[in-house]
């Protein structure tokens, strides 16, 4: 087993290191604190070639392999998880579900423009009763001559107002549940749809957050995403990459606390003594960093796996619990560990510790991270005639006992 990044990730790993170092450190807390939605960032994502990265280059992709991805968000986020989150939501939850679900005239019509940065996605799933239980939407979508009618309500929706094309799933046949969602491209500009206002909220507070209005809102056929009533396995399926981002996200977050608490107890004394020479504080180091890395593994394991095509449920959805819980923990001890400067909002630590909580949240809360961690793991020893974790590089993608097809799988889906 090597555990080396090849070559060409740690050249893609060093320039987004130096990208967030240098243009989206410095202005983190401003955009924070303003709450203002950092289009500079997404701009220089945009020139970097990072929008799209894993996506072919026929459509304006880099051809990056998903590990690479990773690392990128990874960075980016411990610079601005702001800016991590952007980045994910475009890159997995939107750009990607057009590469893998799309027409040919879809992904050639959609896909270069979101390369180039000259359009924003965003995924516009949860709903007021729908939030856990995604299978519950309320939104519809009824037949019309040419295409469909849409009316509803998303809410909690990242890039909200600020994208350009949201991928909204709609109920197109009620009465089949899960069986009867499908995913459609609506443009910000269509009439009919409108967004609340930003909403406030404890971190990650320059990224846009709003509702989603559709009032009778007219797609054509060319904006259906994938088969009619298919929409919900878009869903979930998207949700995979989307995962992994927020544990990179959680990475990220979790490597700029342990930093923070590094530098400043080698640099600060009480007394004569430096703060980094007591013992219990080189335990909250010790503890922080056996996460860290633990998270990390998870984390990199579940984007190897993702990238070989072979279905990772369990293991995305064990890095995403993980990273995002040690994220969380790490951030208030890096809290503690600076003391009144961990306090201070305008220190370097008091919206990671914000940040960080998020991470536990969205694309998944959790609990329904073990809700899909255990439904797999008990899967596993069924199907496996009691065997304990059968490995999951022999679950190919092409399984046609795939899990995630069931509304169990991802959110938590009704019984
Ligand atoms: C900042 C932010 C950005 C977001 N961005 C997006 C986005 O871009 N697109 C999008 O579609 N959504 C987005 N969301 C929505 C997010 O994915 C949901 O908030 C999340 O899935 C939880 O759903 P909920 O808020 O309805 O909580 P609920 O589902 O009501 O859950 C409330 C609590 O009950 C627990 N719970 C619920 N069901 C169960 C169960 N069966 N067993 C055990 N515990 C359970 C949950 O774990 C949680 O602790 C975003 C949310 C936030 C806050």
């Amino acid at each position: 087993m090597d555990f080396r990044l090849s070559e060409d990730q740690r050249a893609i790993q060093a320039a987004a290191r130096e990208l967030a170092r240098t243009e989206f450190a410095p202005h983190a807390a401003e955009y924070d604190r303003s709450h203002t939605f950092p289009r500079r960032n997404f701009e220089l994502l945009a020139q970097g070639g990072y929008l799209g990265m894993t996506l072919p280059s026929r459509y304006g992709g880099r051809d990056a392999d998903y590990l690479s991805y990773t690392l990128c968000v990874e960075a980016f986020s411990q610079a601005c998880a702001t800016t991590g989150v952007i980045f994910e939501v475009h890159n997995s939850l939107h750009s990607e579900a057009i590469y893998n679900h799309g027409s040919e005239a879809q992904r050639e019509r959609f896909l270069p423009p979101l390369c180039r940065g000259e359009r924003l996605g965003a995924y516009a799933l949860t709903e007021p009763n729908a939030g856990s239980d995604a299978a519950a939407i309320q939104t519809t979508a009824v037949r019309a001559p040419g295409g469909w009618r849409l009316t509803g309500r998303k809410v909690f929706i990242t890039n909200g107002g600020q994208a350009d094309e949201y991928l909204v799933y709609a109920s197109t046949s009620p009465d089949c549940g899960s069986h009867g969602i499908t995913c459609f491209i609506v443009a910000q500009d269509t009439p009919g749809i409108s967004f609340g206002p930003p909403l406030e909220k404890l971190g990650i507070r320059a990224s846009a957050t709003t509702d989603v209005i559709l009032e009778d809102v007219f797609v054509p056929d060319d904006r259906v995403l994938g088969e009619v009533d298919e929409g919900y396995k878009i869903a979930l399926r998207t949700l995979h990459g989307g995962r992994i981002g927020i544990a990179a996200q959680a990475v990220g977050i979790l490597q700029e606390s342990l930093d923070n608490a590094a530098r400043y107890v080698l640099n600060h004394k009480e007394g004569e003594a430096r703060l980094a020479d007591r013992q219990t504080v080189q335990w909250h180091l010790a503890e922080m960093v056996t996460n860290l890395e633990a998270a990390r593994l998870l984390l990199y394991r579940a984007s190897w796996l993702h990238a070989q095509g072979i279905r990772a449920t369990k293991e995305i959805s064990m890095a995403k619990l993980f990273a995002s819980r040690v994220a969380m923990e790490g951030t208030l001890r890096g809290v503690e560990l600076l003391g009144g400067d961990g306090y201070r909002s305008d220190g370097p630590q008091e919206r990671l510790m914000r940040d960080a909580k998020i991470t536990e949240i969205y694309e998944g809360t959790s609990e329904v991270q073990r809700l899909v961690v255990a439904r797999a793991l008990l899967g596993e020893y069924q199907d496996g005639g009691g065997i304990p974790g059968a490995r999951a590089e022999h679950r190919a993608r092409s399984d046609s006992t795939r899990r995630e097809d069931s509304p169990h799988y991802g959110a938590v889906g009704p019984s």
